[in-house]
């Protein structure tokens, strides 16, 4: 997952895009960077780690001119984490500089790549998004936009994308919608963001979605929708609902924190714990859910659990060993809310059930007497080739087990997972317009080949330090 967003005809544009990463550090902590448009000079700023590691101050901005300005925080889904595919990633096409933004995953790229590679396109970086701009820049069109539509016709998967090029700031959203993609205006700035939280920070408007399938440019004419890429059953990722999403976002139509709370109402009522005493939740991805878990069961709402803030999401750690020692770094418990309690423990997920399995440990070190675990997803049993990280089903604790034995591996007295008909039936839009496949198993759109996140990172290893002959 990724966070974008774009500025377009304001002569703050690197602040007010700065401002925009920083409302969407959550979709992406590996790496921050903003490109601006001044005339026909473009500046990049860009390095990895979180958006306050990349600009400590505001001397960080200062070079940003420009009233044009797109940005984006990486968290990558194909391509390792590496200083060159941060994101926006910047190429010259025809002498004129083009700069990217993408959230979600394109598929079935390998053919194509291995096809352009042999037309003699050299690759800069193991991304999925430098294909659209190899595509791009070998289409016919009068305007730029144009070759975008032409190159985005050619590629498959989840793209919500930003192109800055001196023509104007062109966006587009894949035809099935994955990611949510919201347009909101300031005065006369424009704002184009993943989310609707970056609006807000922002003071921007909203006014409405970039559709599914829609192409289209805003230049000094104003918005205009230059092109609609086929129509298709639209396909919202509902993990936007279920973990990604800031509750106070409005995305595919609808509040997260309305959708959240329902999910943990609807989840009350399918997974009842009765003899619990107290409700807690998994701080922060699962405060919302678990409100709406103890208004609908009766069970008293507590705060068990205390998150330090100044850990990075243990999600993101490479190695097992360190990831269980990151969960408690990242969470302490309180034991006067907890000591001889029957605790109901809601989280929003369970992927290699590191965190769950240390929390159940950390939950009996504080005298907890019985562990109930109720997550508002149901289990994850497929990667997803969408946009979020979800391993190989090798790592996937779900993948391969049933429940019990997931029970038994987290060691705690009870488990229940949310049931997709359950899931789906909390949305406001119809079911059949989400894709659940890191549930389901049925992707949308057919997978020709595999897909893995590092299948385009080089095989040689460029780390060896070559002494400089002049010492
Ligand atoms: P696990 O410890 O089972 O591998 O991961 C579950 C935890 O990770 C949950 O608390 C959930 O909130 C969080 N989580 C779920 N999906 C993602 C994701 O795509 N990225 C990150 N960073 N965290 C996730
Ligand atoms: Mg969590």
């Amino acid at each position: 997952m990724c966070g974008i967003i774009g500025i377009y005809g304001n002569p703050e544009a690197a602040t007010l895009a700065y401002l925009g990463l920083y409302a969407q550090q959550h979709r992406g902590q590996e790496g921050a960077g903003i490109v601006t448009l001044d005339g026909a000079t473009v500046h990049r700023h860009m390095g990895q780690g979180l958006v306050s590691d990349v600009y400590p101050d505001q001397s960080a901005l200062n070079g940003l001119e420009g009233n044009v300005a797109i940005g984006h925080t990486r968290y990558s889904t194909t391509g390792g984490i590496d200083r060159k595919n941060v994101g926006p990633l910047l190429f010259n096409v025809e002498d004129q500089p083009v700069s990217i933004a993408h959230n979600g995953n394109l598929v079935n790229l390998a053919a194509k790549r291995r096809e352009l590679q042999k037309q003699g396109a050299i690759f800069q970086t193991t991304t999925d998004t430098e294909i659209i701009i190899h595509l791009m820049a070998r289409a016919k069109g009068a305007r730029l936009v144009d070759r975008v539509a032409t190159a985005l016709e050619q590629v498959e998967g989840a793209f919500s994308l930003l192109i800055l090029t001196p023509e104007g700031l062109i966006a587009a959203r894949d035809p099935y919608g994955w990611r949510p993609f919201a347009i909101g205006k300031l005065k006369d700035t424009w704002v184009l963001a993943s989310e609707t939280c970056a609006l807000d920070l922002i003071g921007a408007q909203e006014l409405r979605d970039v559709q599914p399938g829609e192409v289209l440019l805003i230049d000094d004419q104003g918005l205009q929708t230059v092109h609609q890429l086929p129509q298709r059953t639209a396909k919202h990722c509902v993990f936007e609902y279920v973990y990604f999403s800031r509750p106070d976002s409005r995305i595919f139509g609808s509040n997260v924190d309305k959708l959240r709370r329902k999910i943990g109402k609807t989840l009350a009522d399918e997974a009842p714990a009765p003899t619990a005493d107290i409700v807690i939740s998994v701080p922060d991805s699962s405060n919302t859910a678990t409100l709406g878990y103890a208004d609908r069961s009766g069970i008293r709402h507590e705060i068990g659990l205390i998150r330090n803030h100044y850990v990075g999401r243990s999600f993101i750690r490479p190695e097992q060993k360190l990831r269980d020692l990151t969960v408690k770094l990242k969470f302490s418990t309180v034991k006067g809310v907890l000591e001889g309690k029957e605790v109901v423990i809601v989280d929003d997920s369970i992927v290699r059930g590191t965190t769950m399995r240390t929390l159940a440990r950390l939950l009996r070190q504080a005298g907890v007497k019985k562990v109930h675990v109720r997550i508002t997803s149901p289990p994850i049993r497929f990667p997803c080739h969408f946009g979020l990280d979800f391993p190989t089903d090798k790592e996937l604790v779900a993948a391969h087990r049933t429940k019990e034995e997931v029970q038994a591996y987290l060691g705690v007295d009870s488990l229940e997972y949310l049931s997709l008909e359950g899931l789906l039936a909390s949305m406001d839009l119809p079911g059949d317009q989400f894709c659940s496949a890191c549930f389901s198993g049925k992707y949308p759109i057919a997978l020709e080949e595999s897909n893995s996140k590092d299948r385009f990172e080089m095989e040689f290893q460029d780390s060896e330090v070559i002494p400089d002959p002049a010492l």
